[in-house]
């Protein structure tokens, strides 16, 4: 799936959060039948509601299009009491009033099982479930979308820290040998080096990661949106530019 990165330029009244903390995802409807980029409800966010900018971590349009809000490193600002640990996604119309076109539902259905499957989520609500609200709208096709979207099984939370995968693989939650290394798959290398690092008390070095596995960070959020992310990976030593080629080719 393909997620258009935007550029929206955000003040500093955000929170910051840890990705571990995002547990359920929260589905909304713009609310109104006439059609508004992305920008346009940041905008309004940022300018009529005081937020830091759009307070949705992705918007859906009508023609399936989806874009990105604010980071999900940031909290988000659309279901109040319930933001801490929830992923903000806003669809493009009214749907007390309008049906969903396929194109829509599609979009957002691939867009809910692949965050269900990076952040390991199992919970997916509708704005009313949580608060005195019509949101999403009579006519969102809620039970549809949640019950196309089946998490897959994640062996490891790609999202925590390599101290954390360190200490928990010395704990022996990933057992020993082979049975570690299938748990800890592409980021066993890493870990491995840091249980050394934390055993032997010296460091071991570990290598620069390949192009490949940036772009999957990338797409897991680790390095946040533009134009901060270009600025984080050129001073990580990457090549920015090599590395958005292939986040793109894999978001196709
Ligand atoms: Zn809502």
């Amino acid at each position: 799936m393909e997620i258009i990165e935007t550029n929206l330029q955000f003040n500093s009244n955000k929170t910051i959060r840890d990705l571990n903390t995002i547990k359920r995802i929260i589905l909304h409807h713009s609310g109104v039948t006439v059609l508004q980029t992305v920008e346009t409800i940041h905008n309004y966010h940022k300018n009529s509601r005081g937020y830091a900018g759009i307070g949705y971590h992705f918007y859906v349009r009508k023609d399936g299009k989806v874009y990105r809000g604010r980071a999900l490193e940031w909290v988000g600002a659309h279901a109040y009491g319930s933001n801490t640990d929830s992923i903000g996604i806003c669809t493009e119309g009214d749907f007390n009033s309008e049906t969903m076109s396929e194109i829509q539902k599609n979009a957002i259905k691939e867009l809910v099982t692949y965050l269900k499957g990076i952040y390991n989520i199992s919970i997916v609500q509708g704005h009313k479930e949580v608060c005195n609200t019509s949101c999403p709208g009579a006519n969102f096709p809620l039970g549809e979308i949640v019950n196309a979207t089946i998490a897959k099984n994640e062996t490891v939370q790609t999202t925590r820290s390599i101290v954390d995968l360190a200490n928990e693989t010395i704990q022996g939650k990933y057992g020993d040998g082979e049975a570690r290394k299938q748990a800890l798959g592409s980021l066993y290398n890493e870990v491995q080096a840091k249980v050394n690092e934390i055993l032997l008390g010296k460091k071991t070095t570990v290598a620069k990661k390949s192009n490949e596995q940036i772009a999957n960070e990338v797409i897991e959020g680790k390095w946040g949106n533009n134009p901060s992310r270009k600025e984080k990976l050129q001073n990580a030593g990457y090549d920015y530019n090599a590395i958005q080629k292939i986040v793109n080719q894999k978001l196709r």
